[in-house]
């Protein structure tokens, strides 16, 4: 089977064609700034160049448009026509409460995604004007929805309430969803293969380190905690996102500064993190790297400060669960920054990881880090997003 991955943003657009059986990637490619001046589509088939293309693109329709015109055309195409098309699988970011499971796109679960906006406000309309465009272009092909909050629905009352009057969870569902579910799903089951043992069995802690960062707590199987909450906004210190912060802040720096509320949370968004704590050096992990070792202080403390706030959730993670098994790092950062990876081995050793020094060095594969005899296995597992979101949809076709 040929499933189409769609990852859908406000501007953008990236897919990947992936044959099922072999779990080959045919082609991938994204097309940027859908609706602005300037947009392009860059369009890579397997072992192929990548190549850049500037076209109008003034909606995302007409994006789909030129993807199916990429993916079938006769030098840089891979298939012969969109009939080689068996599904498209579609990520979408919040489910709410109401998916805890892929599902098959249909009126009605269109409908209640659409209801799950207001807790999405920046992803899900994008993601529905996605669906919406390939139903329009390839109105025959069957289309699931993969979503990034559904594996978290498994989490205990007692892990995604806040402490608020319960009433607002009950009138406006304010709780913790968490995100990057596809990713901590797909990591935790590589990481019981590799150890050759029963997911069923294991506890495991997968660190999702890229420039949005969450920490999962997978115990047998099921996700029990996440650092996320009821925004991407919670938990560890990222590239440009604060994390978990006192709430009475976002008010205090608003009269101080004489800015909004909404103006405070869209600093706390776009301009905090590594890039803020760093003074402004970069919310890229290579950059501070190399700034804090020409002796840059702010991006010396940047990287330590995000660090030590991976090692507390690591730690309150392996509470949470009574024990760790295995504790796996991933994404852009788990899976290239040997240098973070260094600092928050710093705070774990007590659980017995034994992260050797010279394996730790290796970068974008897959690589157990601690000694055989270590208690809790370390691992690095580079997550492929699309290639779980093809797996969801070939399983729901079935
Ligand atoms: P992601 O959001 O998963 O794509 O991760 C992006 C982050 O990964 C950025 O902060 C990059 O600095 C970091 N990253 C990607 N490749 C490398 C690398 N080779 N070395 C260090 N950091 C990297």
């Amino acid at each position: 089977m040929n499933v189409l991955v769609i990852n859908c943003g406000s501007s953008s657009l990236k897919y990947q064609l992936i044959n099922s059986d072999s779990e080959e990637v045919l082609a991938k490619g994204l097309c940027e700034r859908i609706g602005i001046e300037g947009s392009a589509i860059v369009h890579q088939p397997a072992g192929g160049e990548k190549v850049k293309t500037q076209i109008d693109m003034p909606n995302h329709t007409k994006a789909v448009q030129l993807v199916i015109e990429k993916l079938t055309d006769p030098q840089e195409g891979v298939i012969a026509s969109l009939d080689e098309i068996d599904a498209v699988g579609h990520r979408i970011v919040h489910g709410g409460e109401k998916f805890a499971t892929s599902v098959v796109l249909d009126d009605e679960v269109l409908a209640a995604i659409e209801q799950c906006n207001d807790l999405a406000p920046l992803h899900n309309p994008a993601n529905l004007i996605g669906i919406n465009s390939c139903k329009e272009i390839m109105p025959k092909v069957p289309m699931v929805g993969v979503f990034d909050t559904a594996f978290h629905q498994t989490m205990p009352k007692k892990a995604y309430l806040y402490g608020l009057p319960l009433s607002y969870y009950e009138k406006h569902k304010v709780r913790r969803y968490g995100f990057h579910g596809t990713s901590h799903d797909f990591v935790s089951k590589r990481a019981a293969e590799i150890m050759g043992r029963d997911l069923k069995e294991l506890k495991i802690i997968v660190c999702h380190l890229g420039n949005g960062a969450s920490v999962s707590a997978v115990k047998y199987g099921e996700s029990v905690d996440t650092s996320m909450g009821l925004t991407p906004l919670e938990g560890l210190i990222m590239g440009t996102r604060s994390g978990d912060l006192d709430p009475a802040i976002v008010t205090f720096i608003a009269e101080k500064e004489g800015i909004s509320a909404e103006e405070v949370i869209s600093i706390c968004n776009k301009k905090s993190g590594v890039l803020g704590l760093s003074d402004g050096v970069s919310s890229d992990f290579r950059d501070l790297g190399e700034a804090a070792e020409a002796g840059n202080q702010e991006a010396e403390t940047a990287l330590e400060t995000y660090a030590y706030r991976v090692g507390k959730y690591i730690g309150a993670y392996a509470a949470a669960m009574n024990g760790v098994d295995a504790i796996v790092f991933t994404a852009g950062v788990g899976e290239n920054n040997a240098q973070a990876r260094g600092l928050i081995g710093q705070y774990i050793g007590f659980l017995g990881t034994n992260i050797d020094p010279e394996k730790n060095k290796k970068r974008g594969e897959e690589i157990i880090l601690s000694d055989a005899d270590a208690k809790v296995t370390t691992m690095v597992i580079p997550t492929n997003e699309e290639l779980a979101i093809a797996r969801e949809t070939v399983r729901l076709m079935k």
